[in-house]
């Protein structure tokens, strides 16, 4: 049963105005748009009118951007209204509207997204700094493209390619993650190495809307080609089992980022999340660091405690990224950046990208997220298998609710980070498929327009969006690889 209302849509010009568009649809095509985020059942399909020409494209069928305007239930269409709204429909006069399928006929408004805004969204570099979609492909697709393929929409995850590109993404750093408990269980690097695999094999898969970057003049090369530029992010430092030579292997393969942390204090770093061992870094740590800098790699302090953010920012001679982490004064969690550290990413020239977590972003949910980690840890220390984490986290969030919040709450932390640090300091890392609870009007990678959406309304200039969207983590990018060109 379908539970989202769906909409159609006639759209008004090719996705990626002046960045290209190889996964665009034609001005005039008619989509199906889905509401984004909204549980969709096995009868929900996207429809789309192309070209007989375009009919060749690997996304058959991208939906409309993210319309999570709606408000359920708040009115019922008619059977005028509905004759109405597809007369204007036909008419060419609107974006999208009619219901097509859904909970006794409710409708809503379409998603108030301008067309200013949605001109700026598709002309600018929109660079999302952490996405957990491999492991999803591991967990539910059996690390299989045919068990699971993402190029058709995939309603139980955040992301699927044609959300993506419905979103307007340009760039993604798809989230090598291993579970952290792999320290001591071992396996931790050959199951990285799974992971960038799939990410390899992804980008295989499915040429025609992605391509793997290997550095920030790549990234601009794929953008222009009209497709999503893929680069590696390596979540979390057991994944090198001490070696500094794996890590140079992950260079190879393309990883541009490792987060030294995951949710455990691993034997060279303390994690926000768990008892600190080492004060910041070990020796060992400054050594990752100091190689992450000679090979041009950005270093993550997303999930990593305060000391050894300090321990990267004093040794780092390049910009230093938080992949995935709000600001510590809007969301008390120890996850979170707190404004003494912005300083120093101020001066060491780095970027934050704002986590779109309800626990991260609003402050009740960071209460309420507290334990969560603590919970996941023991989970994992009981060799839970993963479907069996899964439900206990369910469980475990329904019995302690946390209010979601909206992209308001994330754009209030965008603005914070950029009053303490500056404007060329703040970016985006969703955390889409890592994630439980997303804000309202976020719920899934069609959603991004709307973040610039209120940006603008809050008297960004277009100039400042570009940044935050993703000029500023490209920047970082050239800053590290400055680095690894001019070594000392
Ligand atoms: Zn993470």
């Amino acid at each position: 049963m379908t539970k989202g209302r769906w909409t159609t849509a006639r759209v008004v010009r090719p996705f990626g105005l002046s960045s290209g568009g190889g996964a665009a649809l034609p001005s005039g095509a008619r989509v199906v748009l889905a509401p984004c985020g909204r549980a969709r059942g096995p009868d929900a399909r996207f429809r789309l009118a192309l070209p007989v020409a375009d009919r060749s494209r690997s996304l058959r069928s991208p939906p409309g951007y993210c319309s999570a305007g709606f408000q359920p239930g708040i009115r019922l269409v008619t059977l005028v209204t509905r004759v109405v709204i597809l007369a204007v429909l036909v008419l060419g006069e609107v974006q999208a509207v009619a219901q097509e399928t859904g909970e006794a006929g409710a409708v809503g408004e379409r998603a108030a997204v301008s067309e200013a805004a949605l001109r700026l969204h598709r002309s600018a570099l929109v660079v999302d700094g952490h996405n957990d979609l491999p492991w999803k492909i591991r967990e539910k697709g059996r690390s299989s493209f045919a068990v699971l393929d993402i190029s058709k929409p995939q309603p139980q995850l955040h992301t699927d390619l044609p959300r993506l590109v419905s979103g307007g993404v340009g760039a993604q750093f798809w989230s090598v993650w291993v579970p952290p408990d792999l320290e001591k269980k071992g396996g931790a690097t050959r199951t990285a190495l799974e992971q960038i695999d799939i990410v390899q094999r992804m980008i295989r898969q499915y040429p025609d809307v992605l391509e793997q970057a290997y550095s920030a003049a790549d990234v601009v090369a794929i953008r222009a080609r009209g497709k999503v530029a893929s680069l590696i992010g390596i979540e979390g430092g057991h994944t090198l089992e001490n070696s500094l030579g794996v890590l140079r292997v992950f260079y190879g393969l393309g990883a541009r980022y490792l987060t030294l942390t995951h949710t455990d204090t691993t034997q060279w770093a303390d994690s926000a999340t768990d008892a600190p061992r080492h004060g910041g870094l070990t020796e060992f740590g400054e050594q990752v660091v100091q190689e992450m800098n000679r090979l041009g790699m950005l270093v993550d302090i997303s999930h990593v405690s305060v000391e050894t953010m300090h321990d990267v920012l004093r040794i780092s001679r390049a910009p230093v990224i938080a992949s995935h982490s709000s600001a510590f004064a809007l969301a008390a969690h120890p996850r979170n950046i707190p404004d003494e550290v912005l300083l120093k990413i101020r001066d060491n020239d780095g970027v934050v990208m704002v986590n779109f977590f309800s626990g991260f972003i609003h402050p009740e949910g960071a209460r309420v997220a507290m334990n969560m980690f603590d919970v996941l840890r023991k989970l994992r220390a009981e060799n839970a298998a993963e479907a069996e984490i899964t439900s206990a986290m369910e469980k475990w969030h329904k019995e302690n609710p946390m209010p979601r919040g909206n992209v308001a709450t994330v754009v209030d932390h965008i603005d914070h980070i950029a009053k303490v640090a500056g404007i060329d300091h703040v970016g985006l890392g969703s955390d889409f498929d890592g994630i439980s609870i997303t804000p309202e009007g976020l719920e899934d990678v069609s959603c991004f327009p709307h973040l610039t959406q209120e940006m603008l309304r809050r008297g960004y200039g277009e100039e400042q969006v570009r940044k935050v969207l993703g000029e500023n983590v490209m920047r970082a990018l050239r800053g590290a690889e400055a680095v690894a060109a001019n070594p000392p």
